[in-house]
């Protein structure tokens, strides 16, 4: 039985309540360690820590910062397999994915934005009176990171290292759900020697500790990914105490596949983009729209490739989808393709759970990759999200149909053209509502450009120097010569 601990003032920390969640592992659905189950207390230690340690690390050279984070960047390098297996094991998500996505990719946030605090720089403007405006941006201070189970590591380390490397102190919320490898990057930073409460990790419920942390008036910005119903709470809390707000929420992106494009690299990336990480990833295209002309075509290739994905042990090499994350998320997915078969959906593949051949996962949290057909736009399955291996195809005649359909439900994060007419790539991408458009292609992701959604997929943007602003308050110096 694995005992996680949270990491305030540099140590480890168990709960100061001695209170305990259990952790489960999603492949096998037993419990495999306890994490604590932090409350105020925790918080308070955690925040008079960042409090204490924010002058020194605010007034240090932006090269020194990067330095930091170059420096835990490496250990977790050193131990990318180490991250790998552990962050595989606590999302059900497959370890090859972990290891060629997840962690390198965690890996780059934190050299990325170290890079970035020696680039950074900010504007000035002259006058043709004789006075020059210059604007500085200095850290908030004590900021929340909240980040969700679907890519632990990988949505950590995209906060946490923007919200350092601009001078922030940091307490971060990881999901409870999916703890392990939050504490392992603890244990680096502790190796690391990263000075004691620069940044503080607390574990526990979201309507606890995470509410605590959002509510709590010292805290001057938060940088949120999740649920949009969680995000909705999280600004009505923050709202009265005008903190900073970045929330990166749910989407139901489309995926617009028209009759000229490479028919072959189409199917293979709007499968890529429906089923990777088994559907949990908020940028998944889980609307395939498909041109009328092709449509049947098209539909038979797809449903043909997503029945040649092999769902198994995540720890298996061969493993394209691993297990749901929980029991409970399970549920809802299932709950979902229900209805969707309800109101007159076609099943054409997948349609419920599924027993993987490895008998250590026999009680594993795993649902076959579902392709449903013949549903309005309109329907629950077209307008809610799934977060799961469900994807549903919609035919549409042109252009106009296909953005109607495309901006038609309530978020506004992702979408992906598929097309050889770049002129019509160009016009789609200018009328599409949402934060996010790939021609051609699927999360090819620079880390540069700013990530976000619009509608209810949230406000504000992440990446590059979005973020670095984020994290930065600046303040206009007029002087007069
Ligand atoms: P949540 O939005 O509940 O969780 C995201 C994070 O917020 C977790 O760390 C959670 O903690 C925390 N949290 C929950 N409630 C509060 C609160 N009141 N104040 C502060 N923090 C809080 O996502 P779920 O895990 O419940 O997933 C629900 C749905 O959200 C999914 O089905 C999916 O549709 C969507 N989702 C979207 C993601 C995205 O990347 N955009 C990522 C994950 C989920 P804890 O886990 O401890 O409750």
């Amino acid at each position: 039985m694995l005992e996680l601990f949270n990491y305030v003032d540099g140590a480890r920390k168990p709960a100061q309540s001695g209170r305990w969640l259990e952790v489960w592992e999603p492949a096998t659905g037993q419990v495999y360690g306890r994490a604590p189950q932090s409350d105020e207390a925790d918080l308070a230690m955690a925040l008079e820590s960042a409090q204490y340690a924010l002058p020194a690390w605010r007034d240090l050279p932006a090269s020194e910062r990067a330095r930091w984070l170059n420096r835990v960047a490496n250990l977790v390098e050193r131990d990318l397999e180490e991250f790998a297996c552990a962050e595989s094991r606590d999302t059900g998500k497959p370890v090859a994915l972990a290891r060629t996505l997840d962690i390198p990719r965690a890996i780059s946030n934190l050299r990325f934005f170290a890079a970035a605090a020696t680039q950074f720089a900010s504007e000035s403007h002259a006058m043709e009176c004789g006075a020059i405006n210059y604007t500085l941006r200095q850290p908030h201070g004590v900021v929340a990171t909240i980040s969700p189970w679907n890519l632990p590591l990988y949505l950590l380390t995209w906060k946490i290292a923007p919200a350092l490397a601009t001078g922030n102190c940091v307490i971060a919320k990881p999901s409870e759900i999916t703890p392990l490898t939050a504490c392992l990057f603890a244990e680096r930073c502790i190796e690391a020697q990263l000075p004691a409460g620069v940044l503080n990790i607390l574990h526990g419920q979201g309507a606890q500790i995470g509410q605590a942390l959002v509510a709590h008036p010292a805290v001057r910005a938060i940088s949120f990914t999740g649920g949009t119903a969680t995000g909705q709470r999280i600004a009505a809390t923050a709202a009265p105490h005008f903190k900073r707000l970045s929330l990166e929420l749910g989407g139901k992106n489309a995926s617009m596949v028209f009759a000229d494009c490479d028919f072959e690299a189409a199917v293979a990336g709007t499968v890529r983009s429906a089923f990777a990480n088994q559907g949990e990833i908020c940028l998944c295209g889980s609307r395939v729209l498909v041109e009328q002309s092709i449509y049947a075509r098209f539909r038979d290739a797809f449903v043909a490739r997503v029945r040649a994905l092999r769902v198994g042990d995540p720890r298996d090499a061969s493993t394209d989808l691993g297990a749901l994350v929980s029991a409970a998320h399970r549920a809802k997915v299932i709950n979902a393709i229900h209805r969707a078969s309800a109101d007159g959906g076609r099943i054409l593949c997948g349609g419920g759970l599924t027993q993987v051949a490895s008998t250590a996962c026999r009680d594993g949290w795993f649902v076959q990759p579902t392709v449903i057909e013949n549903l309005p736009p309109t329907s629950a399955a077209n307008q809610e999200e799934i977060f799961g291996p469900v994807a549903t195809l919609l035919p549409f005649e042109g252009e106009t149909e296909a953005l109607a359909i495309a901006n038609g439900t309530p978020y506004g994060l992702a979408a992906s053209v598929w097309s050889r007419d770049i002129a019509r790539c160009h016009r789609i991408a200018a009328r599409l509502e949402c934060g996010v458009v790939w021609v051609n292609s699927w999360m090819l992701r620079d880390l540069r450009t700013p990530l976000g959604g619009m509608k209810n997929s949230g406000t504000g943007r992440e990446g590059g120097y979005e973020a670095m602003r984020f994290f930065t308050e600046p303040r206009n110096v007029c002087v007069s010569y």
